[in-house]
């Protein structure tokens, strides 16, 4: 058995004003960083996406993977135009846009249509796994749960009634989307006279959404987010997201990982470029998110069956259970979120810290020297 390939990686931070801030903020405590007040700490990539390239410590040097040759050293002949994936520790201060992402052949359309808002032409489905407790809108509410909120907000109706098959999921998102494109103007009244229901009556989610409106006035995401359903997310849950299903991360601290892919169909919730009329051609009413749960597991595979990717989370609480994983010869990179971990060449890897393995070994093996310990893997099935 040929001995694997241990690199400490260093990774591109995304300082998007979303972001944690200051003492909230999470991934300079993950990366042991004191960080100033202001700076806005968004999303750390372990990534080989053009935008972000992350780089590899050797003895020797600092290597960026950015080029062909050094990828094909460390991944492989496959790999050589880099990761299927990206891997990103995520911390959300501000509510994310809601948006979708467009299957295969969408992207590749949507692509070549506008390739300065869709950059990419992959499809980009992703998982979204809570680090502490973490609220995500994913999804849309169950026909049930549409019509309770027809009867508590008796304004939305109008769009519920107006003729177009299909079941209240479409209508509403089909007729508020239409309403957006056709009168944009009257889209902010219409929050208004919602808002002042939500305000009269018990209402779950009065305290996100009038925060919400309060930070984006007139945006017709205030009434898809209506539509779509709240998750609060245990630690070490995660919700898988097929193509043209809306989401909105609100709160929490994530590990992200999705194809290699930078695609966004975003429908509102932010001041960046929306198109609508693309969202009600990428989005997918039929399909629902998928929730896992590892709770009390100590090594656990988010099935999400793709061929870019395949998450696996280990939290271990007893120095007896180590991590032993077959990798066939093949790469996979792993960010350690708490505890210490030892090679068996005795090289040590703490909190925050990113490894990519490099191809060529059968098999890893690591010991837990504190514990708890959290370590996540990525590797390509
Ligand atoms: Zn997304």
């Amino acid at each position: 058995m040929e001995g694997a390939r241990f690199y400490k990686m260093i990774n591109p931070i995304m300082h998007y004003h979303w972001g944690t801030k200051g003492r909230n903020a999470y991934i300079p405590k993950l990366i042991g960083i004191v960080p100033d007040p202001e700076t806005p700490w968004a999303e750390m990539w372990m990534s080989t996406h053009p935008k972000a390239f992350s780089e590899i410590i050797t003895p020797q040097e600092r290597i960026k993977l950015d080029s062909p040759s050094i990828r094909e050293s460390l991944l492989g002949n496959k790999f050589k135009d880099g990761f299927p994936f990206i891997l990103k520790v995520i911390s959300v201060g501000e509510t994310l846009s809601i948006q979708m992402h467009p299957d295969k052949i969408k992207a590749k359309e949507l692509h070549e249509k506008d390739p300065l808002n869709y950059p990419d032409s992959n499809h980009k489905p992703e998982i979204a796994i809570a680090i502490d407790e973490a609220k995500v809108f994913v999804g849309f509410k169950k026909e049930e749960e549409l019509e309770d909120l027809i009867g508590v907000l008796q304004d939305l109706k109008p769009f519920a009634e107006i003729s177009s098959p299909g079941k209240l999921r479409k209508k509403l998102f089909e007729n508020l989307i239409k309403l957006a494109l056709e009168s944009p103007k009257e889209v902010e009244s219409f929050i208004e006279k919602v808002k002042e229901a939500i305000l009269k009556h018990p209402f779950k989610e009065k305290t996100l959404f009038i925060s919400l409106g309060e930070q984006y006035k007139g945006d017709v995401g205030l009434l898809i987010a209506l539509l779509l359903k709240l998750h609060t997310l245990r630690k070490g849950e995660g919700v898988f997201i097929p193509p043209g299903i809306p989401h909105a991360y609100i709160r929490g601290n994530l590990v992200e990982v999705m194809a290699n892919s930078d695609n966004v169909v975003r429908i509102g919730l932010t001041p960046k470029f929306k198109d609508l009329e693309s969202a009600l051609e990428v989005v997918n009413y039929e399909k629902e998110p998928l929730i896992f749960s590892p709770l009390g597991k100590e090594y656990f595979e988010y099935d999400v069956s793709l061929d870019e990717f395949q998450v696996i989370r280990w939290y271990i609480a007893r120095k007896s259970f180590s991590i032993e994983k077959e990798l066939d010869k093949n790469f996979a990179v792993g960010i350690l979120l708490e505890g210490v971990l030892k090679t068996p060449d005795g090289d040590i890897f703490r909190k925050g810290d990113a490894l990519l393995i490099a191809q060529g070994a059968t098999k890893i093996f690591l010991e837990p020297l504190e514990i708890p310990l959290e370590f996540f893997l990525v590797t390509v099935p």
